[in-house]
């Protein structure tokens, strides 16, 4: 605490300004007639979505539904539109790394529409209602019945299309909301758990106990570690089906409403500049620890452009021509479509989608691009 008279080390704006300022000079651009009513999202009471837990006893999913909510996953849009080439391009400052990605097959219309990861259930209040979901509450067990979380957070599980056995790597995992979503799969052979932070990796640790029965989390199923994620393609590489790389950025939504550990502050400047280097170091590592065929998804929670579509245009790049791995972007426009209803997506990003948010489905930011190696 400082005395306001006294404070003479005192910033002239706090940081959640400081953010808004910076929002306001990117985003403006970047959005154009768009940032109006994102910014006026953004600054609004955001929106939950509660993740069902499948291993709790009780029929929650009903109790939920009886109170108007709704599983967006299987409320999708069925008719899917034609899978088309997305190209990596984009106008302005973040042109200089552009890149050519490989392209899929010139069929890709035959192609079968996008599958996504099976059995997640995230229940939603429709659009406009902006009801609360009360605390979950522990069945017989202990085990709580749903997680809150951002809804569109769950997007990025869904599109990793987890199947059977397969051997998962969520590289930046804490607090768990999203290992949490992968595990609702009941699909994974192993899950290996990583997070950089020893504290956050505790407090992941615990949400994964009130959710999940013990013999879910045993050493046969499970690996949590801390490590430096950056790190992962040194210790084990061309090893999993599935990598989640869900890297730190400005977290928009909560550094326009809290102060405190705000990555806008003036003693953070250094590290929110470094955050791009330190997602595309992120993204490489989990490319390498991804077996040929193997699936990456990269998603952030900013709107920003350069911590986002320039990344991955650079991390295809710096694979192809560092490590002569080379990458499919999946096209991720049939998932946008398939979720509009529930979801905001910005129009015509030139690679992954966005979910922006929107007062009357105030999810999001939601950034994620899925690419596929190929050797
Ligand atoms: N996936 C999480 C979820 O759904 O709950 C949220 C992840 S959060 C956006 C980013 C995480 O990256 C933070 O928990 C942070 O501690 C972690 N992180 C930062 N640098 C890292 C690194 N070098 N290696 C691994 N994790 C890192």
């Amino acid at each position: 605490r400082v005395k306001e008279k006294w404070a003479v080390t005192r910033t002239k704006y706090p940081a959640t300004t400081l953010a808004l300022q910076n929002f306001d000079a990117t985003y403006s651009v970047q959005l154009g007639q768009l940032w109006p009513s994102v910014r006026a999202a953004l600054l609004s009471e955001r929106k939950y979505g509660a993740l069902l837990n499948n291993y709790c006893h009780d029929d929650v999913q009903a109790e939920l539904q009886a109170k108007g909510c709704k599983d967006f996953p299987t409320d999708k849009e069925i008719e899917v539109q034609p899978c088309l080439e997305q190209e990596p391009e984009v106008a302005g400052e973040e042109e200089s790394c552009r890149v050519s990605v490989e392209k899929s097959d010139p069929d890709a219309q035959q192609l079968p529409p996008l599958q996504l990861s099976p059995n997640i259930k995230c229940l939603v209040f429709p659009r406009g209602d902006i009801t609360r979901f009360k605390p979950a509450r522990p069945d017989m067990f202990g085990c709580l019945g749903y997680y809150l979380m951002d809804a569109a957070s769950v997007l990025p599980c869904l599109a990793l299309n987890v199947q059977e056995g397969h051997n998962v790597l969520d590289l930046c995992a804490a607090p768990g909301g999203k290992t949490l979503a992968l595990l609702q799969t009941k699909s994974i052979g192993f899950l290996c758990v990583n997070d950089t932070s020893v504290s956050r990796t505790s407090r992941l640790r615990k949400v994964l106990q009130s959710y999940v029965p013990k013999p879910f989390l045993s050493e046969g199923k499970l690996r949590i570690t801390s490590f430096d994620g950056t790190k992962w393609g040194e210790i084990e590489r061309n090893t999993f089906d599935r990598v989640l790389v869900d890297v730190p950025c400005t977290t928009d939504r909560h550094s326009l409403m809290e102060d405190d550990n705000n990555i806008f502050s003036k003693n953070r400047t250094g590290e929110r500049r470094r955050l791009p280097q330190l997602q595309l170091a992120l993204l490489l590592a989990g490319i390498e620890a991804a077996c040929p065929g193997g699936e990456i998804l990269y998603s952030t929670c900013t709107l920003s452009q350069v911590q986002n579509l320039s990344v991955v245009e650079q991390a295809i790049h710096t694979a192809r021509e560092d490590h002569g791995i080379h990458l499919q972007v999946v096209d991720l426009r049939p998932l946008a479509h398939m979720f509009r209803k529930t979801f905001q997506f910005a129009p015509n990003l030139p690679l992954g989608v966005m979910v922006v948010p929107h007062i009357a489905a105030n999810f999001g930011p939601i950034y994620m691009c899925k690419l596929r190696r190929l050797a």
